[in-house]
């Protein structure tokens, strides 16, 4: 798989996302939180989804204190969405909203990291479901919105074990294996029917809760903070990245 590089010193205008509703999955937390306040700060109004309604009101009380544009929260546990949350949302969004110009799929858990021999398949289809299944659910719903604006663009985050596996990675590594098919297929079916474009992105080491929980003996500052990894998240979401599609992309 070739991986794509950010252009270098990308810099982006504080204008970059001005006008554009995007959805941002795990909102409350971690990167997804980050990548919300990011997105709000160059203009956009994002849609706020997570499992944890308190984390989405701080997020959304630090855009407002922040002047940014009024942002919507809509509480979702993906462990257990269904069709119809999905389709609500999407109809909520266009009623709401009118438009949706970006989907960024950040929400995952990590699971079991432990030998596939003796993984339980109770944590094995929680990763699928939360990881796979309900991007698939909320993916779809979407689509028809995000087909209909000027140009539209979806994000997939990956894992460096969703592109080489590694012992004891189990299901997450599966589950990010599925998201990089995924967002290959998707993005090989829009290419000549929609202005939508299709990437994934890696993060790469970060200090949240999933990267202390997956290597608690590591120094938390070793690695970058969430913030200091956005430009990749602004470069995808926005105009810059317009006719890239297909792409797995590294954030750092
Ligand atoms: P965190 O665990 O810090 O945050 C994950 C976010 O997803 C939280 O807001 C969490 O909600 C939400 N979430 C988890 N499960 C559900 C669910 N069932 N329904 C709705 N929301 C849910 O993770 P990161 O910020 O580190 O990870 C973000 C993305 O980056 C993930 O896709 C991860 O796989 C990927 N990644 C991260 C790396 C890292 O080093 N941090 C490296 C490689 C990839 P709540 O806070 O309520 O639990």
């Amino acid at each position: 798989m070739q991986k794509q590089s950010l252009p270098s010193n990308y810099n982006p205008s504080p204008d970059l996302l001005k006008g554009k509703t995007i959805l941002v999955t795990g909102a409350g937390d971690g990167i997804g939180r980050s990548a919300a306040l990011a997105y709000a700060a160059h203009g956009a109004t994002v849609v706020l989804l997570g499992r944890t309604v308190e984390k989405l009101e701080a997020v959304y009380d630090e855009i407002e204190s922040a002047q940014g544009a009024q942002p919507a929260i809509f509480p979702l546990d993906l462990a257990s969405a269904t069709e119809s949350d999905c389709n609500s949302l999407r109809d909520a969004i266009e009623k709401e909203l009118g438009t949706l110009d970006g989907l960024l799929h950040n929400a995952s858990v990590l699971g079991e990291r432990r030998p596939i021999e003796s993984a339980t398949y109770a944590s094995w289809q929680e990763v699928m479901q939360v990881n796979v299944n309900a991007q698939f659910l909320l993916t779809r719903a979407m689509l028809p919105l995000l087909n209909e604006a000027p140009t539209a663009s979806i994000v997939f985050t990956s894992s460096g074990v969703g592109r080489t596996g590694r012992a004891f990675w189990g299901a997450y590594a599966v589950s990010k294996f599925a998201t990089e098919g995924f967002m290959q297929v998707l993005a090989d079916e829009l290419e000549n029917i929609s202005n939508t474009r299709v990437n994934s992105l890696n993060p790469g080491a970060t200090n949240t809760a999933m990267r202390r929980s997956a290597y608690p003996a590591e120094k938390p500052t070793s690695n970058p903070s969430p913030d200091a990894i956005m430009p990749a998240y602004l470069y995808l979401m926005g105009e810059d990245s317009a006719g890239i599609t297909g792409q797995s992309f590294d954030a750092q």
